[in-house]
């Protein structure tokens, strides 16, 4: 390798096939633009196929690269995006900085150049990109409900998971050597992100909407994916349970002893049958909400006491850039 720095462009792919070409071409010119401007010399491209139903990988196979290396994965079946980017970082070993971005532009290549920029002049170890106008483009109950996630998410946890901060970022060398180390295989990583550390520092982003294809994220996937990282990330709430049992018994305590007092020394009236039924139903509810989150939690343990590892790769493929080595322009390898 050269003395120059090496640079690894991250990809998840799931059902992008009209996406990819155009994608390509735009990162083509980008990198183009990165090499001159910051003397970066080696620019791979990593794409990881999630199990993609619409030929993507084979797409994938057939494009042109303009000079960059370029690495392919496929998934055995549908591991979701988290697994991808972890099978991305995990690939790009050589790499001095990694960048992180979704298929469906999306994600503005020409935005790499300021992500690099930033990384390269302030010596930050991660570069992120964060939602400006959430309200307006996405409705208020989709931002209010995020507000509420990252509230308790940062809930007396030491580190904080910085809101409206997204997917597409940049990580230095070291910073994707702290991410290798995790071991979990539930993945959440905005969260991991936030637990790693570093200097960091945040480019507003405006995301444009998706031009083709579907987003695989629907408001029930997500609020399943928030739920799924609230009780893989934090005991918060388990806490606010244990908070929420104590304030009911110190007022049911309160209000026994008012009644037993009212008994004594006062004109009793009776209760009604009712309103005995309602807290009967109330507290049932109420317990049924703890022993399900409390479930949550025990079920988190168990998946990971398994080990399992977070994606299984089906195929590789490196197709290293002609000018280094015109001989071996398409070198294809099967891991097995
Ligand atoms: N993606 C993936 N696996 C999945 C779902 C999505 O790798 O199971 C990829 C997808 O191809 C895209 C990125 O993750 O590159 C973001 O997906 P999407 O655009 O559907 O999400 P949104 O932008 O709506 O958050
Ligand atoms: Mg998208």
């Amino acid at each position: 390798m050269t003395s120059g720095q090496s640079l690894s462009i991250v990809v998840p792919v799931f059902n992008e096939a009209e996406n990819l070409s155009y994608l390509v071409s735009r990162l083509n010119m980008v990198c183009e633009r990165i090499r001159h401007e910051f003397g970066i010399d080696t620019i791979h491209y990593v794409f990881i196929d999630d199990g993609s139903s619409d030929g993507s990988f084979d797409a994938l196979g057939t494009l042109d690269y303009a000079g960059q290396g370029v690495t392919l994965l496929q998934f055995s079946r549908n591991f979701g995006k988290e697994a991808a980017l972890s099978a991305g970082i995990d690939s790009a070993t050589d790499a001095d900085a990694i960048i992180m971005m979704d298929a469906d532009l999306q994600h503005p290549p020409e935005l790499l150049v300021d992500l690099v920029r930033v990384w390269k002049t302030e010596g930050v170890d991660s570069v992120f990109t964060y939602k400006e106008h959430r309200r307006a483009s996405e409705g208020v109950l989709k931002a209010t409900l995020s507000h509420i996630f990252y509230w308790v998410m940062n809930r007396g946890a030491r580190f904080s998971i910085t809101e409206n901060a997204g997917d597409f970022r940049l990580i230095s060398r070291r910073y994707a050597n702290a991410l290798r180390l995790l071991p979990e295989s539930q993945r959440f990583m905005k969260g991991l992100y936030g637990w790693v550390g570093f200097a960091q520092r945040g480019l507003p982003l405006t995301p444009p909407p998706r031009e083709r294809g579907t987003t695989s994220f629907n408001g029930a996937r997500l609020m399943a994916m928030s739920f799924d990282a609230m009780t893989s990330f934090t005991t918060a709430p388990l806490r606010l349970m244990a908070l929420a049992g104590l304030v009911i018994a110190c007022v049911s305590a309160v209000y026994g002893v008012y009644i037993v007092v009212e008994r004594l020394f006062f004109t009793a009236n009776s209760i009604g049958i009712a309103s005995v039924l309602a807290l009967m139903a109330f507290f049932g509810g109420m317990q049924m909400i703890f022993l399900g989150l409390l479930g949550e939690y025990i079920g988190k343990t168990v998946l990971e006491a398994k080990r399992r590892p977070p994606y299984i790769l089906a195929e590789k493929r490196v197709i290293s850039p002609p000018a280094t080595d015109a001989a071996a322009s398409a070198q294809t390898e099967i891991s097995s």
